[in-house]
């Protein structure tokens, strides 16, 4: 068949289409099906296969968070989501996500570093958000493990943590027993629009996925799709490298943010040690110089992980924007939705994201003001 005629092949019309299988295309099938909406995902590979599966699992609505506004409300609020999701997801997939309200210490090996600290996040003490000051000692006696080179830290005891792979197979096939269908090796070339409108997309074999909605949901590969008149912020790939080391019994409970690596204790030992901030293009390479830097700030956080077994080391992309803020709305092209650009908390965004999304697809009012988020704003 030739491949004009390829084209002229419509599937049968799916209500909404959504481009990308990571935590977004997932969240948003899962949260789209609940509500009775028929949903289809597209992805080029399988789901999960890209950045989603590769994050930390942090939960860092405050950690992450350096000053009031947009992007923390929009965490804290995707945040409060998680605890009735987990339940919802575990008990519809018969997966457990391994959630756990873990808490994140941020550690300092200078007092004056501490106090520094402290002062930078006095508005999230204004703000009534649960936070504490931990010296030498309470650090010490909270988690027995790290250096004594520690001059103390700051607790967010509300910070949580989950396994993200497990988080997105749970997505998939509660959203699947729900009625969305998943369509694994499925390579979107373009958005189809008539008259203006987004119609649905076309795949690299020329045929056409027809929608009422396209959900444009493909992580740090978003900018390859949209058209190039539409003045979007670009989204890029940020390449991170995490270590995972093992050790027969957890040496944390809490999460650790130190000055040049964070530490992520699981449940049976294991232990990420992440992350670098690369902007190498789609270069998927595990650096030596970045293991060795994460080995050795991890081992000066906690002396004991010199003896830990080094077992895996993976990279993948954050997608990025240039103000650092999800593209998360109707775009100008009426149909299309974006859902991108999420950069290093996409884990943490996914539900808040996921209800908005459902909600521009049905016409309600979505949770929060979306201005800040919108795909079509300028970037300076
Ligand atoms: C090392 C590292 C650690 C991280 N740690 C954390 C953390 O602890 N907490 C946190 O909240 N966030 C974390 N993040 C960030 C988080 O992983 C991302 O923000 C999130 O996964 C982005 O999800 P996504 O669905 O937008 O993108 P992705 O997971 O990359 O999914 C996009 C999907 O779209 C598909 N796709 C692309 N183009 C097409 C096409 N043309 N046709 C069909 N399919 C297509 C891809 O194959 C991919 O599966 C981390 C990221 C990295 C790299």
């Amino acid at each position: 068949m030739s491949r004009r005629a390829h084209a002229r092949t419509k599937t049968p019309a799916a209500a909404v289409v959504i481009v990308g299988g990571g935590v977004m295309g997932c969240a948003a099938a899962f949260e789209l099906a609940r509500r009775g909406v028929e949903v289809t995902v597209l992805e080029r590979s399988v789901p999960g296969a890209e950045a989603s599966s590769a994050a930390a699992g942090i939960l860092g609505a405050q950690v992450e968070s350096h000053h009031p506004g947009p992007m923390t409300e929009l965490g804290l609020l995707s945040r409060k989501l998680y605890p009735a999701l987990v339940k919802d997801l575990e008990r519809v997939s018969g997966i457990s996500i391994g959630y756990r309200r873990s808490g994140v210490l941020k550690v300092a090996y200078e007092a004056s570093d501490v106090a520094r600290l402290s002062r930078e996040l006095a508005w999230q003490s204004r703000a009534k958000l649960p936070l504490a000051r931990l010296n030498k000692k309470a650090l010490s006696s909270q988690e027995a493990a790290l250096s004594p080179e520690l001059a103390g830290g700051l607790w967010f005891e509300a910070d949580a943590t989950l396994e993200p792979r497990a988080l997105l197979s749970a997505l998939r096939i509660a959203a699947e027993k729900l009625g969305a269908e998943f369509r694994s090796g499925s390579l979107v070339k373009r958005i189809a629009e008539k008259n203006g409108r987004a119609v649905g997309v076309e795949l690299d074999d020329g045929s056409l996925v027809a929608g009422s909605h396209v959900v444009l949901a493909a992580g740090s590969w978003t900018s390859l799709l949209t058209n190039s008149e539409a003045k979007m912020p670009h989204v890029v790939p940020a390449r991170g490298q995490i270590v995972e080391l093992k050790t027969s019994a957890p040496v944390l409970q809490a999460i650790v943010f130190g000055p040049d690596c964070y530490l992520v204790p699981r449940a049976d030992g294991r232990l990420l040690i992440g992350s670098t901030l690369e902007f190498v293009g789609f270069r998927r390479e595990v650096t030596a110089g970045a293991v060795a830097k994460l080995l050795s700030a991890a081992i000066r956080l906690v002396p004991a992980l010199a003896e830990a077994e080094l077992s895996a080391t993976w990279s993948s992309f954050r997608p990025y924007t240039r103000d650092e803020l999800p593209l998360l709305g109707p775009s100008a092209t009426p149909g299309l939705i974006l859902m991108s650009g999420h950069y290093r908390n996409g884990i943490l965004l996914a539900p808040i994201s996921a209800q908005i999304v459902a909600d521009c697809v049905q016409g309600k009012k979505p949770p929060l003001a979306l201005t800040p988020f919108a795909p079509d704003r300028v970037v300076k």
